[in-house]
């Protein structure tokens, strides 16, 4: 780490040295209402459609709950949650590591200056092309849960090691599952760890994802009591001893993650206290993307049907919204206006800007009058938001401009 402190080194760091950075006050008012007084001093500078501020020194706080919580795991930020540059190098400048799951992310994390060694390749099936760049930068740690992929990475990136990536119980209630699609079943793991003997591939360890924003912390203990049973399958085979023990990620800051962190602190002492050799990651996306990103909409539309209030705004489902039904976002916009006291409000709905009428990002919700040129502003709007909207009907996600602020 450069600087004297994590705050300076992040301001130095790739991504966000050469922007702006606006410093605001937390002082007496709450966090929340600190970043609406900021937007509100970026919408008054002229700024006419929507925008993001993210709060660098929010990523600073996390990161350090993060080593406080979890001494023994690093984190390695699964770039796919959010991949805006700053984020990405303010991480790096803290000492994180990375999870990719394709070239492109490869390649944005590698331009940050960050070591080949530091990012593991965690998507359990690659396209051949995408891993060939893998063998041609030095990438060589990559997840794995079938037979196929192991002939593949023989084939395009040979000198590249496994992580078996299997499915953990059950039970997660998580917000995202990830289960239906990938993790080898408890049948599927000694025949996997042979294909890899079989093609000469090292399996350096194991890994699991419980599912995103997993609610139920058990599940992790499950899951590590379930890699523990995989190391044990490897020293069976007589595989040499692995030595990663990857926990995915799933996270959700606040009072879930302290909880998470002491089931997995024990559930570690319990199953890997023998094994003092293993490295522990974790990939956390979510937990240091969501809340340090708030999201400001225009007003840029109105209908009035007797007393419902009807608003069109410049964001929706096919843009940063997009979190509403791919992540199950709940939202729940508030004015950026200083609210009156006393002030009456209005059954509204408020669409997005497409002309798709499933573009609708909430119905008979209470809010205020408001005029054309007024905002909404969201909260918690940094997980799979920005990353997953479209272009669709012309409205360009990426124009959405994102302003770089620290808090303190
Ligand atoms: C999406 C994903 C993550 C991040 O999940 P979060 O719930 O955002 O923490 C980590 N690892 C893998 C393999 C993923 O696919």
């Amino acid at each position: 780490m450069v600087g004297s402190s994590p705050m300076q080194a992040v301001l130095v760091a790739p991504g966000v040295k050469d922007k702006k950075v606006l410093a605001f006050r937390r002082d007496a008012l709450k966090e929340k209402d600190a970043v609406a007084a900021l937007m509100r001093t970026i919408a008054a500078g002229g700024v006419r459609s929507a925008f993001y501020v993210f709060d660098l020194a929010r990523v600073v706080d996390l990161y350090r709950g993060w080593r406080r919580a979890l001494p023994g795991v690093r984190a390695c930020y699964a770039v796919k949650c959010n991949p805006e540059p700053a984020l990405l190098g303010a991480l790096a400048a803290l000492g994180a590591g990375f999870d990719c799951a394709s070239r492109r992310e490869i390649e944005a994390v590698l331009a940050l200056g960050v070591q080949p060694g530091s990012i593991v390749y965690a998507n359990p099936c690659k396209p051949e092309a995408h891993l060939e760049y893998a063998a041609e930068v030095g990438v060589n740690l990559t997840t794995y849960d079938s037979e196929e992929e192991v002939i593949k990475v023989k084939r395009c990136h040979p000198g590249c090691e496994l992580i078996l990536r299997i499915k953990g119980p059950d039970g997660g209630e998580a917000r995202v599952d990830l289960g239906t699609k990938y993790g080898a079943h408890e049948d599927e793991v000694l025949p996997l760890l042979r294909a890899a003997q079989r093609e000469g591939l090292n399996v350096a360890g194991v890994s699991f994802h419980v599912g995103s924003g997993a609610s139920n912390t058990d599940v992790y203990r499950g899951a590590i009591e379930a890699a523990r049973g995989v190391f044990d399958a490897a020293a069976g085979l007589g595989m040499p001893p692995m030595r990663v023990l990857d926990i995915g990620g799933g996270f959700m800051a606040g009072p879930a993650f302290d909880e998470a962190a002491a089931v997995i602190n024990a559930a570690l002492e319990r199953y890997f206290g023998e094994l003092p050799c293993v490295e522990v990651i974790g990939e956390p996306g979510r937990y240091f993307a969501e809340t340090a990103f708030t999201m400001a909409a225009r007003v840029i539309g109105k209908r009035t049907r007797g007393e419902v209030r009807e608003y069109w705004i410049d964001d929706g489902l096919y843009g940063t919204l997009s979190c509403i039904p791919m992540d199950h976002y709940v939202p729940q916009p508030r004015p950026l206006a200083v609210p009156r006291a006393g002030e009456k409000t209005y059954t509204s709905t408020v669409f997005g800007p497409t002309c798709d009428s499933l573009d609708t990002v909430v119905t008979g919700y209470q809010l205020p009058e408001m005029s054309v040129g007024d905002w909404l502003v969201f909260d918690d709007m940094g997980a799979y938001t920005t990353a997953s909207g479209s272009n669709f009907n012309g409205f360009s996600t990426s124009d959405i401009k994102t302003y770089l602020a620290y808090s303190s």
